[in-house]
């Protein structure tokens, strides 16, 4: 890093540094309780993706800006702790506009973007898509060899799916396409009634641009959560041990809206 008075960039032969050595970006940008420079974070993160693991086309840019992002809160995690990376992406979330699709239109070098969607919203394709794998340890894999398969080379959104597919043998295009290509939320449709005193039954299903997405999701009480698989059609189950007062969709972990519908 070599420092400049312009606030940071992720060149490759060396990343321009002038955040003055200041908490987050240029003082904020963090949560009040943490204490990390953003732009040494960040533009480390991007010697691996971005200078190393490059797109091929700048309209896949979410590439460099999402893994960079993510790699943001896996810092806090590292740091701090797992709540406080949740936090921290809870924090970026309101930042998401969903005004586009992430991936841009090929061929002719476009960089009209709007909004930062292919930073926090990238971000959170990855953090839920962490939650939908539900094996941390098939999670750090995927990234690890992700990074390693690709080094030194320029890439595409769909080597990146065909990876993930190979990584956890899951079909995940329809989820990942979901999030790239098309600019709104997966919407989880859901209705609540209790089965007697203990219990609730729920119905639910995906309503998504994509057809057969089918995307597993944490559902029940907080610190209790159980994966349920909805599809696009409409399912029900009964969930044991969860009242309709302390139900939740895990939305502190997965980027989908919940919508309860009548019954
Ligand atoms: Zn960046």
């Amino acid at each position: 890093m070599v420092e400049t008075p312009y606030l940071g960039m992720e060149h490759q032969g060396a990343i321009a540094y002038g955040n003055y050595y200041m908490r987050g970006y240029l003082g904020s940008m963090i949560p009040k309780n943490m204490d990390w420079d953003y732009i040494i974070v960040h533009e480390t993160g991007h010697e691996y993706f971005g200078n190393s693991v490059s797109c091929k086309d700048i309209a896949e840019y979410w590439i460099h800006e999402s893994f960079t992002t993510y790699m943001e809160a896996l810092f806090v995690e590292c740091a701090y702790n797992y709540d406080e990376a949740v936090n921290y992406l809870v924090m970026q979330r309101s930042l998401i506009r969903n005004a586009e699709p992430m991936v841009g239109p090929l061929n002719v070098n476009f960089e009209g973007w709007t909004s930062s969607d292919h930073y926090y919203k990238g971000a959170w394709m990855l953090h839920t898509l962490r939650h939908a794998i539900h094996d941390d340890e098939t999670w750090f894999d995927l990234l690890r060899s992700f990074y390693n398969r690709y080094a030194l080379s320029n890439i595409t959104t769909q080597d990146f799916i065909l990876f993930v597919n190979q990584c956890t043998k899951k079909d995940f295009t329809p989820i990942l396409e979901q999030y790239l290509y098309y600019h709104t939320v997966p919407v989880l449709e859901y209705s609540i009634q209790a089965q007697g005193k203990k219990n609730t039954k729920l119905k639910y299903r995906w309503v998504t641009d994509v057809s057969n997405f089918n995307m597993p999701i944490l559902v029940g009480k907080k610190g209790n959560y159980q994966l349920i698989t909805p599809t696009n059609e409409w399912n029900q189950m009964v969930l044991d041990n969860v009242t309709i007062n302390n139900f939740k969709v895990a939305t502190e972990l997965f980027y989908v809206n919940a919508v309860l519908v009548e019954n």
